[in-house]
C-alpha cells in the first residue's frame, strides 16, 4: 500500500505520510518484539498496560447499542479487581501480551476463570460471552484482537505440560512461548493452516455444503493442509478429493485467522478448472452437496441475509457473512465476472 501511494501521488507530502505510517508500524513491532524477548521489560509493561478479561476463554463484553464492546481495563483497575476478589497482585503476570496501541500501550489478555463469575460480571457491569456468540456483534478491529487473545489463551491452557518429559512447562512473561526446564524444549504457539478455495470454470463457480453447515448455506471448499504439502498442493488435493476435479491454475487471494473451533490460518485461493471437464463427483464423506452457480445466482445470494430459512420448501441458498473470508472470495469472483462480461 505504501509503495502504491508513493507512485500514485508522487508528492513530497505522500512520502512524508508513508514515512510516518512506516515508522509507527516498525516502532510498534520492535516494541512488541522487545516485550516478547525481555521478561523484565514485559513485567514493567504490566504496570501501564491495557487489559482484556476472559473467563474460561469467554471474552468480557459490554452491550453498546446493537454492538458488543470488550472494555479496555487499565492496570489500576485490574489490581483493584484482583484485590477485591482476594487474589495476589502477582496474578497480573498470568496475562499474555496480545498487541499494543498506536502509541505503544501494551495490550494484555487475562483469564480470570478461577474467580466467581457472576460477582465479577456485576462488579464490572458486563458479561463473559462465548466468542462464537459475540463474534458477529464485535467491531472488526476488536474481532481480530479478541480472537487472537482467545487463541493464545487456549494454546497456553492446553500446553501446560511438556510432551517429552511430562513436566510442567512455564510461560515466558509475554506468553510468546512456553519452556520446559527439564528437557529444555521451547514450545511456540501454533495454528493449523487451512486452504479455502473457490473453484470456477471461468463462467460459473462451484459452491458446496458440509452436513454441519446451517440449513441453506453454501460456501467455498475448505480443508486442512497436510504435513509436507505446499499451499498449491493442498488446494489441488482438496479439490480432487472433495469434488473430483483437476485444478488447471490457482492464485492466492488473502488470509484470515479463524478462531473456531480451534485456531486456524484460513488461506483463501481461487482455482480454475477446464469448462469441459467440470463434471463434479462429490465425496460424500466430506460434502453433502456441491453445485455450479451462475454469476446472476451468486449475486442474488449475496443480497440475501445470511441466515437459515424458516420456510421448509425455500430452495434459495445463502452465503457466509462478511466476517468470513469465503464471503470475500465470492465477492472477488463476482467482481471479476462482472468485469469480464462488460
Ligand atoms: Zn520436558
Amino acid at each position: 500500500m505504501v509503495i502504491a501511494l508513493m507512485y500514485r501521488v508522487g508528492s513530497r507530502r505522500a512520502s512524508a505520510l508513508c514515512y510516518r505510517l512506516h515508522s509507527s508500524y516498525v516502532r510498534r513491532m520492535r516494541y512488541l518484539f522487545e516485550l516478547k524477548e525481555d521478561d523484565d521489560a514485559c513485567r514493567q509493561a504490566y504496570t501501564s498496560g491495557t487489559f482484556f478479561l476472559f473467563y474460561n476463554l469467554s471474552p468480557f463484553v459490554q452491550q453498546k447499542g446493537k454492538m458488543l464492546l470488550p472494555p479496555k481495563i487499565n492496570t489500576a483497575e485490574i489490581k483493584r479487581i484482583l484485590e477485591k476478589f482476594q487474589q495476589s497482585e502477582e496474578r497480573i503476570e498470568d496475562s499474555i501480551l496480545i498487541g499494543c496501541s498506536n502509541k505503544c500501550t501494551p495490550y494484555f489478555a487475562l483469564d480470570v476463570g478461577s474467580l466467581e463469575r457472576s460477582a465479577l460480571e456485576s462488579e464490572l457491569n458486563g458479561s463473559f460471552t462465548e466468542l462464537r456468540k459475540a463474534f458477529f456483534q464485535l467491531e472488526e478491529e476488536d474481532v481480530s484482537l479478541i480472537s487472537l487473545a482467545q487463541a493464545l489463551l487456549r494454546w497456553h491452557n492446553s500446553n501446560q505440560y511438556c510432551g517429552k518429559s511430562g513436566q510442567p512447562t512455564k510461560k515466558n512473561m509475554a506468553g510468546s512461548k512456553r519452556i520446559c526446564d527439564r528437557s529444555g524444549i521451547i514450545y511456540y504457539p501454533q495454528m493449523a493452516p487451512v486452504v479455502i478455495t473457490l473453484v470456477s470454470d471461468g463462467n460459473q463457480c462451484l459452491l458446496t455444503r458440509q452436513a454441519s453447515f446451517p440449513k441453506g448455506m453454501y460456501s467455498a471448499l475448505s480443508g486442512f493442509c497436510d504435513v509436507g504439502e505446499t499451499l498449491e498442493e493442498a488446494v489441488r488435493r482438496e479439490v480432487a478429493e472433495e469434488v473430483g476435479l483437476e485444478v488447471e491454475s490457482l492464485w492466492y487471494s488473502a488470509s484470515q485467522h479463524w478462531p473456531f473451533p480451534n485456531s486456524t490460518l484460513m488461506i483463501a485461493c481461487h482455482a480454475l478448472v477446464h469448462p469441459q471437464r467440470n463434471k463434479v463427483s462429490i465425496n460424500k464423506q466430506e460434502l453433502e452437496a456441491a453445485k455450479w452457480f451462475s454469476h446472476e445466482e451468486v449475486v442474488m445470494a449475496l443480497g440475501r441475509k445470511p441466515k437459515p430459512s424458516k420456510e421448509k420448501d425455500d430452495n434459495s441458498f445463502w452465503l457466509p457473512p462478511k466476517q468470513a473470508i469465503a464471503h470475500h472470495l465470492i465477492q472477488e469472483w463476482v467482481k471479476k465476472q462482472a468485469a469480464v462480461s462488460v
